[in-house]
C-alpha cells in the first residue's frame, strides 16, 4: 500500500507520517518512511541544491525537472520494489506537491505539472493521499514555532503563494475523491493520527 501526506508547509505532514509509520509496525506490518523531494541518495542530493539558498531564486521549469528527476529515481528504485515487497510505503510528499507548488505557487500550470509527474513517476499513483489542509497564516505561524521561519526558502513567499498552494491541493483532492482523505490541520495531533490510521486500515482491508 503506498500512503502519501501532502499539504503546505507547517501542515504536520512529518509528524503524522512518523505517527502512522509507528502504529503500522506496532501492528506487524512493514514500514519503509520515505519523503520527497529526496528519498534515495540521488534524491537527497538534488533536494540539497534546489533547497540551498546559494541557488536562489531557482528558476521555476528547472526546480520543476529536478524534483520530477528526483522522483523518477525514488518511484523506481525505492518505492516501487517496497510495494513489490510487500511493505507499506508512507511518504511525506509526492507528485501533488509538485502539481501544487510549481505548477500552482510558482504557475507554471497544475495540469502541464502532473503530466510531466504522470511520466517521471512511469505512472505510479498512491494508494491513499491524506491532505493535511492548513490555511497560509496557520502554517506560517507553525514553521517560525518549528524553526524560528529562518533556512526556510518560502518563508519569503506571500501568503497569496501559499493560499494558491493550499487551493490547488484542495482542487486535486476533489478530483480524485477516492483516493484523497482531506483533514483539518489544526485538530489535535492524536485525533488527527487516529482519522489517518482508521483510512489506511481501511485499505489495507480491502
Ligand atoms: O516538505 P519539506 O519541508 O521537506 O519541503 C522542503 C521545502 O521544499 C519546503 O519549503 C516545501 O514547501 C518546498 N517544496 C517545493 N516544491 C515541492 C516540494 C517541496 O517548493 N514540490
Amino acid at each position: 500500500l503506498f500512503v502519501v501526506l501532502e499539504g503546505g508547509d507547517g501542515a504536520g505532514k512529518s509528524t503524522q507520517a512518523r505517527r502512522l509509520a509507528a502504529t503500522l509496525r506496532a501492528e506487524g506490518h512493514e514500514v519503509v518512511r520515505t519523503r520527497e523531494p529526496g528519498g534515495t541518495p540521488l534524491g537527497e542530493r538534488i533536494r540539497e541544491l534546489v533547497l540551498d539558498p546559494a541557488h536562489a531564486p531557482v528558476d521555476p521549469r528547472a526546480e520543476a525537472l529536478l524534483f520530477a528527476a528526483a522522483r523518477a529515481a525514488h518511484a523506481e528504485q525505492l518505492i516501487r520494489p517496497a510495494l513489490a515487497a510487500g511493505r507499506v510505503v508512507v511518504c511525506d510528499r509526492f507528485a501533488d506537491s509538485s502539481a501544487a507548488y510549481q505548477g500552482a505557487g510558482r504557475g507554471l500550470g497544475t495540469d502541464r505539472v502532473r503530466e510531466l509527474n504522470e511520466w517521471a513517476a512511469a505512472g505510479l499513483v498512491p494508494d491513499l493521499t491524506v491532505l493535511l489542509d492548513v490555511p497560509a497564516g496557520t502554517g506560517r505561524a507553525r514553521r517560525e514555532d518549528r524553526d524560528g521561519g529562518a533556512g526556510d526558502r518560502l518563508e519569503t513567499e506571500p501568503d497569496a503563494f501559499h493560499d494558491a498552494v493550499r487551493r490547488a491541493f484542495l482542487d486535486l483532492a476533489a478530483r480524485s475523491p477516492g483516493r484523497y482523505l482531506v483533514l483539518d490541520a489544526g485538530r489535535p495531533e492524536a485525533e488527527l493520527a487516529g482519522a489517518v490510521a482508521a483510512a489506511v486500515h481501511e485499505r489495507l482491508a480491502a
